[in-house]
């Protein structure tokens, strides 16, 4: 009689491959080191400082007295799906549908994981930037495929060349991710390159995921919508959210847009794995588009302050920092240090007590930078450059 060995066992695992080859995030391994000291200025948190408008959590406070506690549809509460394609609309001039080419997400972190699922076969390649958000390649690995990463630098204000792009593109190519503005590095693309890429796309037939959860926060320049560009919009997945505009990291808010045929297949992953996004978090989200733009421009102008704050500050003390035109992170360069960037993130939380992110945690090029989030108040960040400023004036090569 033979024995059916399963793979499993004969590997002696009990975790999945596919989850074993995830790295833990880098962000977390310092979250957890911060949280065991006194007194830390963070400049590590990628979230607003801001808790979000009385106003809107007030509707969801309300809607929850009333009783609104149930599920919703799976794609989300209508008045929100049709209040969010309006907006997409009234802003960048697109046209999606309130029914079927909208699905409400617990937050862009589900909606990007829905949409490499629903688009991605075992083996093909997404072609991405380095560095990036720490969940892309992780999105695109648990969907059983490959990152290839296309290197950006700070010469370039880190943005990504359509060239570049095309040329990691092979038979296995199917989608290419872009998140601009761009986290960790604040960099934001021109129309301009943005239309190459659209171009490359078209040519290869290529499927574009887009994250613009940072699209409201631009300081001096418009955001361009990649799927407003010509003849693009049947390629793209537009992937917004609350969390970082209206200050909702909580509320676990987002969405997707696309064509009927991939809202389809993401809805059928939602509906089996969470349902429908949370009620109290949509009714916020409703208050939110209807009410709260004063918020968001006030926010907007409060970061940029910050932002050139931060940037000049990190310039004098010796951290050469390019300048971000989007989201609300610094990206200077430790080199002169001669740190690696773990090193230099440790011995500054350690000595200092000011955490950063190292910038080896977004890839491979965010090696010799650091990730300083500035959704912080003037005060702390004044402090916090204060103390950098002695730390980089001790380790200086
Ligand atoms: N995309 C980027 C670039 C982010 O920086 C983040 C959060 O930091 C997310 C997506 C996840 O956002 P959400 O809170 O909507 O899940």
């Amino acid at each position: 009689m033979t024995t059916k060995t399963n793979s499993r066992t004969k590997l002696n695992k009990i975790i999945s491959e596919r989850a074993s080859r995830l790295s833990p995030s880098g962000i977390r391994k310092f979250f957890d080191l911060l949280q065991k000291m006194e007194d830390v200025i963070s400049l590590g948190v990628g979230e607003p400082d801001y808790a979000t408008p009385w106003h809107i959590s007030e509707a969801a406070i309300k809607s929850l007295e009333q009783g609104y506690t149930m599920y919703t549809s799976n794609s989300g509460i209508f008045e929100l799906r049709d209040l969010t394609c309006r907006y997409l609309k009234d802003k960048y001039g697109i046209d999606y549908k309130p029914a079927g080419e909208i699905l409400m997400t617990v937050g862009v972190s589900e909606a990007m994981d829905l949409a490499m699922r629903a688009i991605l076969n075992p083996g093909d390649e997404v072609i991405m930037t380095d560095p990036h958000y720490v969940a892309y390649d992780s999105c695109v690995i648990l969907a059983e495929s490959k990152p290839v990463m296309v290197p950006t630098y700070p010469e370039n204000n880190f943005a990504v060349e359509a060239k570049d792009i095309e040329a990691k593109i092979t038979d296995k190519t199917r989608a290419i991710l872009i998140g601009f503005p761009s986290n960790p590095t604040g960099a934001v693309m021109t129309r301009q390159k943005l239309l190459e890429i659209a171009e490359v796309a078209k040519k290869h037939n290529l499927i574009v995921i887009s994250d613009e959860i940072y699209a409201r926060l631009t300081y001096g320049m418009e955001h361009t919508c990649f799927a407003s560009l010509p003849g693009v919009k049947e390629n793209t997945i537009l992937l917004g959210g609350f969390s970082k505009a209206y200050a909702m990291t909580g509320w676990r808010i987002g969405y997707a847009v696309a064509t009927k045929e991939i809202i389809a297949a993401m809805t059928k992953i939602h509906q089996y794995t969470i349902m429908s996004a949370p009620t109290p978090a949509q009714v916020a989200a409703i208050e939110a588009l209807k009410t709260g733009e004063s918020d968001v421009v006030e926010m907007v102008e409060d970061y940029n302050r910050r932002r050139k704050f931060i940037v000049k500050g990190l310039n004098e003390i010796g951290l050469p920092c390019f300048e971000p035109k989007g989201a609300f992170y610094a990206f200077p360069s430790i080199a002169p240090t001669g740190m690696t960037s773990e090193e230099f993130s440790e011995k500054l939380l350690k000595e200092e007590k000011v955490a950063v992110v190292p910038g080896s945690a977004f890839g491979q090029c965010g090696e010799g930078f650091v990730r300083c989030c500035y959704a912080t108040s003037l005060a702390d960040i004044e402090e916090a450059l204060k103390r950098m400023g002695r730390f980089v004036k001790k380790y200086k090569k």
